[in-house]
């Protein structure tokens, strides 16, 4: 499986400066429309929730984010299947 380390298709895997993605909080809600269109988001996102990743932005989210979202949702086993169901959610 790709992660998003390895995936040709992350957006940020080219950047100049990939230390934009992992700088403090400010540094990464500044990064954000780096991912915004990135094809990979919602795999990227969960796999960060899912390891857990404790630092860097990752799929549009920073690393506080994250915990807060784990925080509130310590029932879930599966990020990605939760990722998916809550969009579909939204989207109804
Ligand atoms: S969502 Fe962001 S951090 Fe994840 S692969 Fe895409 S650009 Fe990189």
């Amino acid at each position: 499986m790709n992660t998003p380390l390895t995936d040709a298709r992350a957006r940020c895997r080219d950047l100049a400066d990939p230390d934009r993605m992992f700088g403090d909080t400010l540094q990464q809600r500044r990064a954000r429309h780096i991912c915004a269109p990135c094809p990979i988001k919602r795999a990227c996102l969960a796999e960060a929730l899912q390891r857990p990743v404790e630092t860097g932005l990752w799929g549009g989210m920073t690393a506080r984010e994250r915990r807060a979202l784990r925080r509130h949702n310590p029932q879930v086993r599966d990020w990605f299947t939760y990722l998916v169901q809550a969009q579909a959610a939204l989207q109804q």
